[in-house]
């Protein structure tokens, strides 16, 4: 043997198998498992999600008597280490039928999108910063503009604050303060 002989490596899973050997272990009831778990649009091509190692296995067997999950390894093919999945030629028990399992993950969807409805929806911005915003993303000369208009009534506003002086606030012996210098010319 090489020294240089890796590891042996999962094996791909075949959907058909010869084998007559059942696992020990209780069969899968399709109603346990999560209906997003279950793949069944064709029948003919049945995979579960192995509750075991938590992977997608394809189901055998199943234009005859038993229907079990194929034997497999525990990781991906040709990647992880060939490692015997416990659920491998385990039976499955069909406690529940194709139409039903179509309703339980249609209900399953819906259900999944309201709730990222009331999650996610992003919170709103007033019509103004919007604009103001989308304007700023143009990088115009409207955006500089709409930039410029939006700051102008804090502006207007300050100055106009500045402008008030509180009766008994100017000083008795000095110069009055310019204030006309302060106008903001429009
Ligand atoms: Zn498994």
């Amino acid at each position: 043997m090489s020294i240089t002989a890796a590891m042996p490596t999962a094996k791909e899973r075949l959907r058909r198998t010869r084998t007559k050997r059942v696992s020990h272990l209780p069969a899968i009831k399709l109603s346990s498992l999560l209906p997003s778990h279950i793949d069944l649009r064709d029948p003919l091509k049945a995979s579960l999600v192995c509750g075991d190692c938590g992977t997608w296995v394809p189901v055998t067997g199943m234009q005859s008597k038993t229907q079990k999950l194929v034997p497999h390894h525990t990781g991906k093919a040709g990647v992880d280490a060939a490692i015997r999945c416990r659920s491998s030629n385990r039976r499955i028990e069909w406690d529940m039928t194709i139409p039903e399992w179509h309703q339980a993950l249609t209900d399953a969807v819906k259900e999944a999108d309201s709730r990222t409805a009331t999650t996610v929806l992003p919170k709103a911005f007033s019509p103004a910063t919007d604009q103001t915003l989308r304007a700023r993303a143009q990088r115009t000369p409207a955006g500089r503009l709409a930039d410029w208009t939006a700051v102008l009534p804090r502006v207007a506003a300050t100055d106009a604050h500045r402008q008030t002086v509180p009766a008994g606030d100017a000083p008795a012996q000095s110069p009055a303060v310019p204030l006309d210098k302060l106008q903001i010319n429009h």
